[in-house]
């Protein structure tokens, strides 16, 4: 599933191919995708045509498109999709493509749960996808605000991962961001030191960074249709030797899989 490295790969790459262009005509392949007007692909592009995209953002793990006349449309890639620029337009697809004036084009595909939420700016934002806590790479995130922010009685994976706190910190990254801070995924917030929490904000936003420049993961593909290259020190790795201190990455499952190493993160 993407995360926030991934949605701003993908927000840095497809916004020359999109910003200052004007919709021609829409083309729905997976009506199911369009989730606001519901499963109405027909009014999803009328509604659509004719308006230019004015800027496109990034909102915890969904990508907003913002359109002239105050209207916006939300993109969530849920379990992943694939949001790329063609040069000339698309006659047929089995997800969903905007034809723009100039003769490019914008098309997403394998959408699996993708959802689009088309509407005005304001409307939108009450939708569950459009709901986000704060930016994790917000300057004014420091680790005294995020002490303030982080839910007290939680774990700190977990804590990572709520949306209503942060936005767009998922599975994979907060098990990195907790190796790179070296701390253990199932402490509680409040059990953190104030240098722990210097910590715990510089590797979330170095982390984070780090992914960005390196395109995202791997199976993550950007505007242009190029692999990340990503590769999680932690995640996933269970059973490999972790890089710290060469002791056995463990992975353990409740719910969600959790992977870190009980050597150094404590
Ligand atoms: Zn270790």
């Amino acid at each position: 599933m993407p995360e926030l490295p991934e949605l701003e790969v993908a927000r840095k790459t497809l916004r020359p191919c999109v910003k200052g262009k004007t919709i021609s005509d829409v083309v729905v392949g997976r009506e199911k995708a369009v989730r606001t007007p519901l499963e109405d692909g027909r009014a999803f592009s009328i509604n659509l045509n004719r308006h230019r995209v004015t800027e496109i953002e990034r909102q915890g793990k969904a990508l907003i498109f913002r359109l002239d006349g105050n209207m916006a449309m939300a993109f969530h890639y849920k379990l992943g999709a694939l949001a790329i620029c063609r040069k000339q337009q698309v006659a047929e697809t089995a997800g969903v493509a905007w034809n723009f004036t100039d003769g490019s084009a914008l098309e997403f595909t394998d959408l699996q749960l993708s959802e689009f939420h088309l509407g005005h700016a304001s409307e939108l934002t009450h939708l569950p996808v459009m709901k986000s806590g704060a930016d994790p790479l917000d300057p004014a995130l420091t680790p005294e605000r995020l002490r303030k922010l982080l839910p007290p009685g939680k774990q700190l994976k977990a804590a990572l991962m709520d949306q209503d706190v942060l936005g767009g910190i998922g599975n994979t990254y907060s098990d990195e961001i907790l190796w790179n801070a070296r701390l253990s995924p199932f402490r509680k917030v409040s059990s953190l030191s104030g240098d722990e929490f210097s910590e715990l904000a510089r590797q979330m936003k170095s982390t984070l960074r780090e992914a960005i420049s390196g395109g995202g993961e791997e199976e993550f593909r950007d505007a242009h249709g190029n692999h990340g290259h990503y590769q999680t020190r932690v995640h996933r790795r269970a059973g490999e030797p972790c890089a710290h201190d060469g002791h056995k990455i463990e992975m353990v499952k409740k719910g969600r899989k959790t992977f870190y190493c009980p050597h150094c993160q404590v």
